[in-house]
């Protein structure tokens, strides 16, 4: 018996933005082997982007969790098109813009009459400072903080107000002049 073995060849998904007509989320108009992020309808029920056959021009809708997610590329092994049967192994690229950024933040309390600042720090992954703000504020609701500042992890650093402690969002302090 021969050995029969199906090659399967990765294809590369430029993300671009596609045409809406008139507007509406519902009718794009897609650029045949790209990808494009999903409308905000489909983004609320789990589908992160919408692909397009290079082959068909038919659309496939693109779940967050499915595929292999490294360095930002997604890819789906093995995938193939609803309608022609094309098969690919498909590298979406840029599929998670996130970085990574730093909330620098402060807590505080009274021991024995005086006010007692800590510092902390915490790592999360957003698109924007905003957003890491938000994300921060909502995974702390229950206890009370000061955000000194947030920033993409790239050296950034500033000073707390309050007792001149300083919150490196990353990497050791610059060395003191000598
Ligand atoms: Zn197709």
């Amino acid at each position: 018996m021969s050995d029969t073995r199906i090659v399967v060849s990765a294809r590369a998904f430029k993300c671009e933005p596609w045409l809406l007509e008139n507007g509406n989320p519902d009718r794009m108009r897609p650029v045949p082997g790209t990808w494009t992020l999903a409308p905000a309808n489909l983004r609320e029920r789990g589908v992160h982007g919408v692909l397009c056959c290079p082959n068909c021009n038919q659309c496939a809708l693109i779940r967050a969790d499915m595929g292999k997610l490294e360095n930002g590329t997604c890819t789906l092994k093995g995938f193939s098109c609803a309608k022609c049967g094309f098969l690919c192994d498909a590298r979406l690229q840029d599929w998670d813009k996130r970085k990574l950024f730093c909330v620098a933040y402060e807590t505080s309390e009274i021991r024995d009459g005086k006010l007692i600042v800590h510092p902390h720090k915490e790592h999360l992954h957003a698109v924007s400072e905003a957003e890491a703000r938000f994300f921060f504020e909502q995974s702390h609701l229950n206890i009370r903080y000061n955000i000194v500042g947030v920033a993409v992890v790239l050296g950034f650093f500033q000073r707390s107000e309050k007792d001149d402690t300083v919150l490196y969002a990353d990497g050791p302090p610059p060395a003191p002049a000598a």
